[in-house]
């Protein structure tokens, strides 16, 4: 019988990496994981946990202008990028130690260097990380690929002029003026961001639509908000690329009789599984038709010892589907105990202003699949949005299925919708009834009561 140096192999300590390692490894697997980058991957380092603390920080802008409805004098007031991207990076610094923390208290063998497959069992580490001074190979029995995804920057003149989600939270200063390219999570979540933060902001998007897939209600609203903020939307708008100004910054080639100039461009266009280099032909793991690493519903590859989860996979491109992906291949594997993952009625959330969030049908979804359906909806000014005078209205939406009364979808933007989101998650998961959501008495005075008094 062969012996492999490692029971699991694990390349790349992302949010499904870092799981599958961790629970793999409790089942008494000896897990070794390879990360070329840092242990946490897009989620902790680059992606929801510092854009979430940007959220906050950037929220301030308008609740301290809305404290003095509230009775409260605010003195001069100022806004200091540095201190914000410092204590906001020093987080992900905590939660990076954590990761790792849990790797090791799990025995997992952490190679912080690059990994690729010479064959379906062997793995070559690169040199000039964690001490290997030469490159070494080691063998593992099983092999789990959790790479990631990255931003995709398109191949137009000019577009390495612009940066991406990657770089954005780094800057030196906040620029003047941001032209984001695209309309979906990214593009709305910095859009948000940057306004409050002062940056005069402006969406260039192919389409005409923004954040494809949300209910259109949900994203008229948004739309007809940001624009009220002042936030600038060019739709329909086929760059040819981008060229220097004077002066710095950057100017679209657009056939559009308004010039689209910022001093800085931010691609976010989607993201691209992180499939180059890992040697996954020498190894024969085969892709789909795009581009990701294709596997079953166990997050097995075509290779009978080679599974892949998360992003690198696009199945659902978010952070909690990834770490149950892990979580269910580890146990299964390792853990005689099979699950797989229910990629249905997955909840998720845009963290725009205000923010989105949703789980199940879209109206539209649910009239092509069941027929008819009854929508009910509640359009409302939060109370607190009433005293600060603020003419934001919120919009809460609830599609069920006509035959069955079963609840197949709700939707809602509004301060703190993620939040109260993923409660309702569990009630359309659970399929309860429309019937059932108004015997449950509302809870006085929150948004959240719209929920159940939706008639
Ligand atoms: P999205 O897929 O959300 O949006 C991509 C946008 O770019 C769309 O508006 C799309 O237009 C447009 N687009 C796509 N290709 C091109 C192109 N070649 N040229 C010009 N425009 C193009 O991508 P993001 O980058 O915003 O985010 C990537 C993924 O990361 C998300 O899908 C999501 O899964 C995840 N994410 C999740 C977050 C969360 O959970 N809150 C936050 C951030 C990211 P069109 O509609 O016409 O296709």
């Amino acid at each position: 019988m062969t012996t492999y140096d490692h029971d699991l192999f694990v390349i790349g300590a992302g949010s499904g990496g870092v799981r599958a390692a961790r629970i793999a490894a409790g089942h008494g697997a000896r897990v070794a994981i390879a990360e070329e980058y840092r242990v946490g991957g897009t989620c902790v380092i680059r992606g929801c946990v510092p854009k979430k603390l940007l959220v906050y920080g950037s929220h301030f802008a308008e609740d301290l202008v809305d404290a003095r409805r509230f009775g409260w004098t605010i003195g001069e007031k100022g806004f200091d990028w540095p201190t914000l991207r410092d204590n906001v990076m020093a987080e992900v610094d905590r939660i990076n130690g954590a990761y790792t923390e849990t790797l090791t208290s799990h025995d997992v063998k952490l190679y912080h260097t690059r990994a690729e497959l010479l064959d379906a069992h062997t793995i070559k580490l690169s040199a000039g990380a964690d001490g290997l001074t030469a490159e070494t190979t080691v063998t593992a029995d099983k092999i789990l690929i959790a790479t990631g995804a990255r931003p995709l920057v398109p191949d137009l003149p000019g577009a390495e002029l612009g940066i991406t989600s990657n770089e954005v939270f780094h800057l030196d200063r906040l620029p003047k003026s941001l032209a984001i390219a695209g309309g979906g999570y990214i593009a709305n979540e910095f859009a948000g961001i940057f306004h409050e933060l002062g940056v005069k902001v402006t969406l260039v998007n192919r389409g005409d639509t923004i954040l494809r897939g949300y209910d259109q209600a949900l994203r008229d609203r948004l739309l007809h908000i940001s624009m009220a903020k002042g936030i600038r939307f060019v739709f329909n708008c086929d760059v040819r690329g981008f060229e220097k100004i004077d002066g710095g910054g950057v100017r679209a080639l657009v056939d559009a009789d308004d010039p689209v100039e910022a001093e800085m461009l931010l691609w976010a266009i989607g993201r691209r599984p992180n499939i180059e280099g890992l040697g996954l032909e020498r190894a024969g793991v085969a892709l789909n038709e795009r581009h990701a690493i294709a596997v079953d519903a166990a997050s097995k590859t075509n290779v009978d010892n080679i599974w892949a989860v998360g992003d690198v996979t696009d199945r659902i491109q978010l952070t909690p589907v990834a770490i149950r992906e892990g979580h269910a291949f580890a146990d299964s594997v390792f853990g005689n105990k099979v699950w797989t993952v229910d990629h249905d009625t997955v909840p998720s959330a845009v963290f725009s202003n205000p923010p989105i969030a949703s789980v199940g049908m879209t109206e539209a979804q649910a009239k092509t699949k069941l027929g008819t359906v009854k929508v009910f909806t509640s359009d409302f000014r939060p109370m607190r949005n009433v005293l600060a005078g603020r003419n934001e209205r919120s919009l809460y939406k609830l599609v069920v299925d006509s035959a069955t009364d079963v609840v197949v979808g709700a939707h809602m933007i509004g301060p703190d919708a993620p939040e109260i989101l993923q409660a309702l998650a569990i009630a359309v998961k659970a399929k309860l009834t429309k019937a059932q959501f108004d015997e449950t008495v509302a809870l006085h005075p929150t948004m959240a009561e719209e929920l159940v008094l939706m008639r």
